[in-house]
């Protein structure tokens, strides 16, 4: 399951063959076939908003602790947009990988999982109006799935695999990293604190929870209480609602009511600190990331 990104091809320039809905794929994975588990075991899984949502569920714990115990983050693009993948061991297999069973967490797997061996390729091209999604087959020498006797459409496999709903969701962040991408030098870097709510906002959501919960922000958006029960209580609303926020921030589009005059005063007075504090949760949350892989390979020394 190597180099699979789950939209944005942000790593090249040259397109693969793009494939359509109606495209017919010959592939069939199941427990049987020789190669069973050979993709998770050198994985290269990047994850969407909602994979996060469904794998921190899944296992119990705050996107926080998720993130900070089964990812790995980096950078999607020259400006500093993060991005997080799934870690791996030291050998490449997947963490989730349960054995000789298969992936541990299988109805909640993640989007680039489900899609495999298809990748999915969202795309605005020059002069069109709205984004495409379109598809290309990656085929990988391990995998024998290719030569099952099995033919089936792009649209059957995706309704097979159940991606239309992490698709629904995650549709809006492509839509952004398409944006961002598109929009190239004219928008520039963005300042390091619109990074940092991009992390926060996409990726750890119950912190970006409490920032939406927080006094300050309330001063600041003219929302209705129970727009703020609904994302205090609904994981997935509060994502869509991030995605609205990121496009102002990013874009200056105004798709979020402010309070009269609070941005520009806020912006005054509180950028410095805002900034500070989203740089001190980035430094906290890497030195936590060090900190256990510091704790592994301890571990695995005293072990050995
Ligand atoms: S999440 Fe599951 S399907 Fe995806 S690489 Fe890991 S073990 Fe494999």
């Amino acid at each position: 399951m190597s180099e699979q990104m789950p939209d944005i091809p942000f790593k090249s320039s040259i397109l693969p063959k793009l494939l359509e809905e109606d495209t017919r794929i010959r592939f069939r994975c199941h427990t049987g076939i020789s190669c069973f588990n050979a993709c998770c075991k050198r994985a290269d899984v990047t994850l969407a908003p909602y994979d996060i949502i469904r794998l921190k569920r899944r296992l119990g714990m705050s996107s926080t602790d998720f993130l900070a115990k089964h990812t790995v983050p980096f950078e999607m693009d020259a400006d500093g947009l993060m991005g997080v993948k799934l870690k791996t061991d030291e050998s490449g297999a997947c963490l989730l990988l349960d054995g000789d069973k298969g992936c541990g967490v299988y109805t909640d797997r993640p989007t680039v999982c489900r899609y495999y061996p298809l990748g999915l390729l969202a795309l605005h091209p020059k002069g069109a109006t709205e984004d495409q999604q379109h598809y290309s087959m990656i085929v990988e020498p391990h995998c024998k799935g290719h030569e099952e006797d099995r033919e089936l459409s792009i649209a059957e496999y995706r309704a097979e695999q159940g991606v239309q709903e992490y698709d629904d969701v995650n549709r809006e962040w492509y839509q952004l990293l398409l944006k961002k991408r598109s929009a190239g030098p004219t928008v520039g870097r963005p300042p390091i604190a619109s990074l940092q709510l991009f992390f926060l906002a996409c990726y750890d959501i119950d912190r970006f929870r409490r920032f939406v919960l927080s006094d300050g922000f309330k001063g600041t958006y003219a929302l209705d209480a129970e727009v703020y029960a609904m994302l205090e209580r609904d994981d997935v609303a509060l994502l869509r609602f991030g995605f609205r926020l990121l496009r102002q921030v990013l874009f200056g589009e105004r798709t979020i009511d402010e309070q009269p005059a609070a941005w520009d005063k806020r912006a005054k007075e509180r950028a410095p600190v805002w900034e500070a504090r989203l740089e001190a949760e980035k430094r906290h949350w890497q030195e936590q990331q060090e900190a256990r892989m510091r704790e592994e390979t301890t571990g695995k020394g005293e072990g050995a």
